[in-house]
């Protein structure tokens, strides 16, 4: 069923990205439609504490308010999983049975955590098991913390805590074997090194350790998990779009336009992973389509 509305803009996610950009379009009189599947990494974040104005809010709250601010300027809103977007003469995007047509698409439909296969994960999530320095490292100051991980990345990880935050630092790799130089470097450091699998989370209310496969259990506060994570754009497949030099994030112009003239793509999807510039990125996107509008 195709609507008879050609949207000026398309949004696909309201996380901090889409919100803004929706905030800024609806605040241009122009006809905007943002589909959220609901969710997102933002509604994982217990406490968000480096938003600008706010001390300390949850994600879930950001999300609300951003919603409603969006609707109070008009912004159509939907419930909805983006399957496809389509490139004709506008565009259509596809969402359970409807096809909805825009002149522009904004993606900010961010990423899913790849977490490892350890019991109990979302009984911590966000609250003691955490997954990124910029966004929770602050909170595991002078507190016993594990790093779980099985790359490079994860050791420089370790070192990085035990510099900036916490002197109980183990760390645990699932199957990497440490150079020889990073094994001296985290022996100076005081970080154990554990082999081994992780099984279990626990704890009653607050996290108190793991427990490892082979049966030995480590005392713990705090976890910070290291396994990255993937992009939220398969409906993206059918447009082919240029990636970066890793084959991983988007490429996009400084305007945040991707390879496909129109659709534009901000958060993580082209390479930052924090709130607050997934709201910049959109309301520069935002600020661009209203001369492109205007142009037009
Ligand atoms: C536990 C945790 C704690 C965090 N803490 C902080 C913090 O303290 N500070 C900070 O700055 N950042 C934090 N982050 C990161 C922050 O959430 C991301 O930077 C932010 O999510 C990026 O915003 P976004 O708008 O790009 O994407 P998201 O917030 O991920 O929003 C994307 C939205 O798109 C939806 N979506 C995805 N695919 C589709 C589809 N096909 N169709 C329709 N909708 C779709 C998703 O369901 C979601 O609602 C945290 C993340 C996690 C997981």
């Amino acid at each position: 069923m195709t609507e008879d509305t050609i949207y000026d803009c398309i949004i696909i996610g309201a996380g901090p990205g889409g919100l803004q950009a929706a905030i800024y379009l609806g605040r241009y009189n122009r006809k905007a439609l943002l589909i959220d599947r609901g969710g997102g990494r933002t509604s994982h974040a217990r406490h968000i504490e480096n938003f600008l104005t706010q001390k300390a809010i949850s994600g879930k709250e950001l999300i609300a308010l951003g919603l409603e601010q969006a609707k109070s300027f008009n912004v159509s809103i939907e419930k909805g999983l983006v399957t496809n977007v389509v490139r004709h003469e506008h565009f259509s995007v596809y969402a359970g049975e409807k096809e909805y047509l825009s002149k522009f698409v904004i993606v900010s439909s961010g990423a899913t955590e790849n977490l490892p296969p350890i019991e109990n994960i979302p009984k911590f999530f966000g609250d003691s098991f955490f997954t990124c320095i910029d966004c929770d490292g602050y909170r595991t100051r002078g507190k016993k913390l594990v790093v779980i991980g099985n790359s490079l990345h994860s050791v420089h990880l370790a070192l990085a805590m035990k510099e900036m935050y916490t002197e109980d630092l183990s760390l645990i790799l699932y199957t990497l074997v440490v150079p020889p130089v990073y094994i001296e470097e985290l022996a100076e450091n005081g970080i154990r090194v554990v082999t081994g699998r992780p099984k279990r989370l626990f704890g009653r209310e607050r996290l108190e350790g793991i427990e490892m496969e082979h049966g030995g259990t480590i005392a713990c506060e705090v976890v910070m998990s290291n396994f990255g994570y993937k992009l939220n754009a398969d409906f993206l497949a059918g447009l082919q779009l240029k990636k970066d030099a890793d084959n991983f994030k988007f490429a996009t112009n400084r305007h945040f336009e991707s390879s496909c003239d129109g659709l534009y793509i901000v958060g993580p999807l082209t390479g930052n992973d924090q709130a607050i510039i997934a709201a910049g990125e959109g309301a520069l996107v935002a600020i661009e389509l209203k001369k492109r509008l205007l142009e037009q």
